[in-house]
This record gives C-alpha cells, structure tokens and sequence, in this order.
C-alpha cells in the first residue's frame, strides 16, 4: 500500500508516517518550503519516507504529488491549527485548512478518483455543542475560523464523497496530544513550564481560560485509526475520542503535582488571553468507532500528562 500524508512535519503526520512504514507502507510526504526547518527531522523518524515538495494553497503542486506517489490513500492531516491565531488571519486559515482539503479531492478527481481520503476533522466544529457528549449525529456550531475552516473541509469530505462517488472519509478528532504537540497548544505549555519551573529556570505561567474542558487523548492511538478508516469497505465518517473530559485547570494541577508543586503558586489566568468566541466544553462519544473499527485509544489522562511532563 502507498500513502501520501499531508502535514508530514506536524504532530500527526509524524506519528501517522512512522506507523504506516512500520506497516509495510510505501509513505511520500507533501512537505511546504524551499528550506523546511523540520525535514530533517521527520525524515529521521522514517529513512524510507519520500518527500515531496508541494503546498495546500498551489493546486498544481498536490496534483504532481499524487502523480508522483500514486497513493492507494490520502491523509489530509495539513492544516494551520491552532484556533488563537485563526482569528488574526482568519483568511489564511480559510484558504490552507478550508479550501485545502477542496484542492486535494479536486486532485484525486483530476489524477485518479480511485485514490482513497481521509479527512482529519475536528471536534472544535461542534463548538458550542448543541449535546453533550458529542457524536457523528451532534449538530456542528464552530466558534473561530479554525472551526468554520475545518467544518468546510468536512462538508466537502462529505460532498465529493456523494457527488463522485470517492472513498473519502472524516475522523473527527477531539484534541490528542504527545510531546510533539507545538509549543503554542496549552499541553504543552503547561507541561513545559512544569519541566522550566521544577528546574528553577522560570517562575510563572500566564494562561487564558482555565474553566474551558477538552476531551485529551494520545495522538499515536489517533493516527492508529486513520489506517483501519480508509481500509473500511464502504467511506464513512467516525468521532475519535476517549470520552473524558477535564479542565485545563485540572491539567496544571495534576502536571504541577507530578514534580510536587502547587499550581496555584505558579499560574495565572489572563483575560486578555481569553478568545472572542470560547468553547466551554468538548466532549466525545466515540462508540461509533469502537464498534465498527474496533478501535480502543490506549492511554488516558493521567498517562498523558505524565509522558509530556517526562519529555518536557
Ligand atoms: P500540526 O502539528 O500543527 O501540523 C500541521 C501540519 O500542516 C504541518 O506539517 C504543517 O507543515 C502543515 N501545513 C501547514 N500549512 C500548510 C500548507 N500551506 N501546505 C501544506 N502543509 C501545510 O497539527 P497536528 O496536531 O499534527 O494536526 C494534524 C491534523 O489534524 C490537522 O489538520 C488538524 O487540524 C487536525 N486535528 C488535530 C487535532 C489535535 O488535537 N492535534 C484535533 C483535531 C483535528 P509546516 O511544517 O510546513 O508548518
């Protein structure tokens, strides 16, 4: 089997490119830049991995790498992700992580509509969550354009799908973390001040929101999924979830307590860091999953949070 990961260099597509080789997978990556600072790096996870220049805003370039990859699937993992700074380029954020999901399928139907799909979706396009936990049925309300972004990359998912008939596919995913995460995610801010503070070289933590709850899972188990998604008979779209949530301020307090010390004594919360549209809660139900994939995500919380504040 040949796959092509977009967001080779992020989180996800390092994990997913690393399990897929394991597997036996032929794995091209579509990497962005003249001089990716991150190429060497991912290219030493995977030796067998074969890059390929191209970028989710240059229609051409995603079409000369599925000629070039003849991929049996393609993970559309690249995206900007991080919903803070969707509001300050909110344009940008529409035209890689919205209408770049549209130029791949646009691809795939151009190169070879055979060619396999799978979107990755989010749970920040439920939002203001109409129920609670949500599922594949849960009405979406995205609250920032990274929501609205993703949400059109979903539909369209779904759309091409029924339109043309293509095997493409949507996990939508609630957040999931390693300590590969980016340093702008609250995880691993927090997880690294802990690291900072415990060995004296900072004192404080400035964060926004600590009410907001996240359904947190392990990334590596996410990316598990994506495989068994695109191997399914028939394109569908799954929730992936552990089915947990907890508050960020649960997280300083159990990261904090890991090296015995007292959160309170070290964060502070900072309205002006607050979002102009905030997600109190995300929670997900991820049954659907579980019983037609059979898939189990492995680690939980506690897990989690102690092997980012191990790496930190
Ligand atoms: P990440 O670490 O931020 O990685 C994003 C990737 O997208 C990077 O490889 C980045 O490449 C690439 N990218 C950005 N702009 C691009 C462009 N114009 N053309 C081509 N590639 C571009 O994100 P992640 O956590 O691995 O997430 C992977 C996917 O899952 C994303 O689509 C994200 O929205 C989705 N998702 C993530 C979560 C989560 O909790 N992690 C939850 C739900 C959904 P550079 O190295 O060039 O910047």
């Amino acid at each position: 089997m040949r796959a092509l990961i977009t967001g080779i260099t992020g989180q996800d597509g390092s994990y997913l490119a690393e399990q897929l080789a394991a597997d036996g997978w032929s794995v091209f990556g579509l990497i962005r830049g003249q001089h990716n600072p991150k190429r060497a790096w991912v290219q030493s996870l995977v030796p067998s991995l074969v890059l390929i220049e191209g970028d989710l805003l240059d229609q051409s370039s995603i079409q000369r790498a599925l000629v070039a990859a003849e991929p049996d699937v393609v993970f559309n993992l690249g995206a900007l992700t991080f919903v803070g700074m969707s509001w300050d380029q909110p344009t940008l954020m529409t035209e890689v992580t919205g209408l770049g999901a549209l130029r791949v399928l646009e691809a795939i139907r151009a190169v070879s509509p055979r060619i396999r799909f799978v979107q990755a979706s989010s749970s920040e396009q439920f939002g203001a969550a109409r129920e609670t936990p949500q599922c594949e049925t849960t009405p979406f309300w995205p609250r920032s354009p990274y929501g609205v972004a993703k949400l059109f990359a979903h539909h369209v998912t779904v759309n091409y799908r029924e339109s043309y008939g293509i095997h493409a596919s949507a996990a939508i995913m609630f957040n999931h973390e390693s300590p590969r995460r980016g340093e702008e995610f609250v995880t691993r801010k927090i997880t690294t001040a802990v690291a900072r503070i415990a060995a004296g070289a900072q004192e404080s933590l400035v964060l926004g929101n600590l009410a907001a709850k996240r359904d947190w899972g392990w990334a590596p188990d996410y990316m598990r999924c994506l495989p068994l998604i695109a191997g399914q008979d028939e394109p569908d779209d799954f929730v992936l979830a552990t089915g947990e949530a907890h508050s960020v301020a649960e997280l300083c307090e159990f990261a904090f307590g890991i090296a015995g010390l007292d959160w309170r004594d070290h964060v502070v919360s900072d309205t002006s860091l607050f979002r102009p549209a905030d997600v109190p809660e995300l929670l997900g139900d991820a049954r659907k999953a579980r019983a037609v994939l059979g898939w189990e995500p492995t680690l939980r919380f506690d897990d989690i949070v102690r092997e980012m504040v191990r790496a930190a």
